[in-house]
C-alpha cells in the first residue's frame, strides 16, 4: 500500500465511517466517473411544444448500473440556448449518504486512489 493511500483512507474513514463504506461499494464505473467525469451519450431528444424547448436526456455509458441509468436532462431553447431546469438522476449508491461530510477533497482523493488500485500494477 502506497504512503498516499495509507494517509487518505484512514482520514476519510475517521471523518465518517459511512463514507469509507460508501467508497467500498462504488462500482468500477462509478469510481471512474467520480475520478474523471461522466461519459455522456445522447439517449433521447424531443421538441416539447408546451415548454417551447427541446428536452434532451443524456446517459452515462460508464456508471449506469444496468438496473438504473445515470442521466442528465437538459433543456434547450429553439435557438439552442441552455434553459433553466433539468438535472441529474443518480443510480443507487452513486451519491454519498447524508451526514457523511459530502464529496469533499479527502473523499475525492480516496476515490482516485481506489481507481489507482485498478490501474497501477
Ligand atoms: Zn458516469
Amino acid at each position: 500500500m502506497s504512503p498516499a493511500r495509507m494517509r487518505a483512507i484512514p482520514r476519510a474513514a475517521a471523518a465518517a465511517p459511512e463514507a469509507a463504506r460508501w467508497l467500498g461499494h462504488l462500482t468500477p464505473g462509478q469510481v471512474m466517473c467520480r475520478s474523471f467525469g461522466h461519459s455522456w451519450q445522447p439517449h433521447t431528444a424531443e421538441w416539447i411544444a408546451a415548454e417551447g424547448s427541446f428536452k434532451v436526456v443524456l446517459v452515462c455509458t460508464r456508471c449506469s448500473t444496468g438496473d438504473e441509468d445515470m442521466t442528465r436532462t437538459l433543456w434547450l431553447s429553439n435557438e439552442g440556448r441552455p434553459q433553466v431546469g433539468g438535472g441529474y438522476h443518480y443510480p443507487h449508491g452513486y451519491v454519498m449518504p447524508k451526514g457523511t461530510g459530502g464529496f469533499n477533497p479527502v473523499m475525492r482523493g480516496a476515490v482516485r486512489l481506489r481507481l489507482m488500485e485498478t490501474l497501477v500494477h
